[in-house]
């Protein structure tokens, strides 16, 4: 029987795991090697409030999505209600097509942080291994702390760090099937750079044509911010975050700016920036296996890596692994 069930993660998947099983009265606790919740859906403080650095919004089409955020996280998150465009490979801006899109309010933490008062989340806690103990399973922190014994496991970090995990349990044949995916996440740099003047864009949100950067943000347009001046978010696109993943944060910040700066046609520099480096930003979006459950040896894997690489996709992820494992 399954009762004690741990996650390791606690980003939108490993939530949406435990608030769903806790839901079916299981007993469950989240292992996460950071000093907060949330994962990839990050915000980074800045003088005079946050920025939005790793997520930027999210779609709700999965009525049951809908339904677990309203029920957990109500007030945390409100609809985004920029303007947004795309620019064609000849250079000319197009509006995107409308559809609502969601943003934590007022920063993307705040659905996490909602989401985590409901369950048990055990912060600053890396777990290095997994250790059988007869049909349960012992986890080991890399600082020599053993929690336990659990029914199951669900993982939820990104496939770099479960294929790790798997490999320092000599678990060889699931850390094997990890290193295909391993090769499909794309790191990220992400610049927030400062303004204390407000700029006059077309647009709040652009994807663009440009060979340092693929999406640029006005974050103080979302709403809940109530910052003096603006707050952008620059995205650098996979390929050149791949080749300057060793670069200093001060180059990079330099590079984006000037990019920045062109893209946008604005001669100013910004007052203040901050970068920020995702090794495991994202994954294809064609990837759909939905999620892994070994059910031999009791344990799940979940996350946006599995189900289209967005927040969406890792609930879609941590419900379908739910609902399989209560009917197994
Ligand atoms: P994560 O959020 O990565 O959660 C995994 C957690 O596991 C983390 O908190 C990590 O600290 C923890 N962890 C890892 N290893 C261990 C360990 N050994 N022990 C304990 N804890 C561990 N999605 C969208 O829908 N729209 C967007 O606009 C968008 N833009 C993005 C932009 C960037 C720059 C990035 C980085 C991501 C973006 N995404 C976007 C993707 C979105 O953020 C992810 O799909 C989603 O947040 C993933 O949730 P998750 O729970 O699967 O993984």
């Amino acid at each position: 029987v399954i009762r004690r069930i741990a996650i390791v993660g606690s980003g939108m998947a490993g939530l949406s795991a435990a608030l769903l099983l806790q839901e079916q009265n299981h007993e469950v606790t989240i292992f996460e090697k950071s000093r907060g919740p949330g994962g990839r859906m990050a915000a980074k403080r800045v003088a005079g409030g946050s920025v939005d650095i790793g997520a930027q919004y999210f779609t709700i089409r999965n009525p049951a999505f809908s339904a677990f955020l309203n029920r957990y996280a109500e007030g945390s998150f409100r609809p985004w209600p920029g303007r947004f465009g795309y620019q064609t490979t000849s250079g000319q801006w197009e509006p995107f097509p409308q559809e609502t899109r969601y943003v934590g309010a007022p920063r993307m933490t705040a659905i996490t942080r909602g989401l985590s008062t409901a369950a048990d989340v055990q912060a600053q806690t890396r777990i290095y291994s997994l250790v059988r103990q007869g049909q349960q399973w012992l986890l080991n922190d890399t600082d020599g702390e053993s929690y336990g014994p659990f029914d199951a496991v669900i993982v939820t970090a990104p496939p770099a760090q479960t294929r790790d995990m798997f490999s320092n349990s000599r678990l060889t044949a699931l850390s094997d099937q990890m290193q295909d995916h391993v090769s499909h996440i794309q790191p990220c740099w992400a610049t927030a750079v400062y303004f204390r003047q407000a700029l006059e864009q077309p647009y709040d949100g652009m994807r663009c044509q440009n060979p340092i950067l693929d999406w640029i943000a006005n974050n103080s347009s979302k709403p809940g911010r109530d910052d003096s001046g603006q707050w952008w978010v620059l995205h650098a696109t996979p390929q050149w975050s791949r080749e300057h993943e060793n670069t200093s944060a001060d180059k990079v910040s330099a590079a984006m700016i000037e990019a920045f700066k062109k893209v946008t046609g604005v001669t100013v520099c910004p007052d203040d920036w901050i970068s920020h480096r995702w090794l495991y930003a994202k994954s294809s979006p064609t990837e759909q296996p939905g999620f892994r459950w070994y059910g031999d040896q009791r344990i799940g894997l979940a996350g946006d890596w599995l189900s289209g690489g967005r927040v969406e996709g890792a609930f879609n992820s941590a419900s379908g692994l739910v609902a399989h494992m209560l009917a197994d």
